[in-house]
């Protein structure tokens, strides 16, 4: 990359993690060419988006799309995922339904593939379509919440499937208190009242349990039932180079 001196970047975030591993750990000189870095593939977390500002000083973006149609959705300055409607037409459905402001799943139709032409295809990702007046200027419909296709919902007793997005969101929570301590994680329900959370840390000189207490905290006040935790702790548990996209959260009860 030195020698070639890309300008953008459009990778993943577990590749943009690797790479600012890499980068920081080894003292390696910064790529100062790049100017533009585009996030895509897999759900971006604050913690990846951070790091690439503070690599490179530089925009960071994030992007939806699918080998299908190519991109689908593209974040505005304002940080909203605007549809791109010259190339996709998209809904989201639920129960047979056509809704918006709710979670469903994404229903894609090309525009541009004649070739192949992909009519109301559902692509296996879920996520939200709001319509609301954004800043940017941009009037295409947003597109929120996106879950990749392996995504699975939690459920609590009652058989209620709640999003497994507020994992993402406890955890960005955490790193916020903790300044970013939290490098990898992954959540797996075992059973309807039992989770298991895998975490891989920095080097810190905060006591585990005052982390595990503020999981605990932050995830009883969003999923709103009872339930234990079990803790374990690895060294780098994704593996870097597989083919498959890292996955925060499986449900045992499910599968
Ligand atoms: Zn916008």
């Amino acid at each position: 990359m030195k020698e070639f001196k890309p300008v953008w970047l459009i990778i993943q975030p577990s590749i943009a993690n690797l790479m600012y591993e890499c980068l920081t750990s080894n003292n390696l000189p910064l790529i100062t060419s790049i100017s533009y870095v585009e996030l895509t593939g897999e759900i971006l977390d604050t913690t990846v988006r951070q790091k690439m500002k503070k690599l490179f000083d530089c925009h960071v973006a994030n992007q939806y799309g699918a080998n299908e149609v190519n991109s689908i959705a593209y974040e505005c300055p304002c940080g909203n995922m605007h549809i791109m409607e010259n190339n996709v037409y998209v809904e989201i459905i639920k129960d047979r339904r056509c809704v918006l402001n709710e979670m469903g799943e994404i229903c894609i139709t090309s525009l541009t593939n004649s070739a192949m032409p992909l009519i109301r295809y559902l692509i296996g990702d879920i996520g939200k379509l709001k319509r609301f007046h954004c800043e940017c200027g941009n009037k295409a419909p947003i597109l929120e919440h996106i879950y990749g296709r392996n995504s699975q919902w939690i459920i609590n007793e009652s058989n209620n499937k709640i999003t497994p997005y507020i994992i993402v969101g406890v955890f960005n929570h955490i790193n916020r208190v903790f300044n970013e301590v939290i490098i990898q994680y992954q959540v797996i329900q075992n059973s309807y009242t039992s989770f298991l959370i895998k975490l891989f840390l920095e080097d810190t000189d905060i006591p585990y349990n005052f982390i595990e207490y503020e999981i605990k905290r932050k995830l009883k006040e969003e999923l709103n039932f009872t339930f234990n935790l079990e803790f374990k702790y690895y060294d780098d548990f994704f593996d870097k180079y597989g083919e498959e996209k890292h996955s925060f959260f499986f449900n045992l009860i499910t599968q």
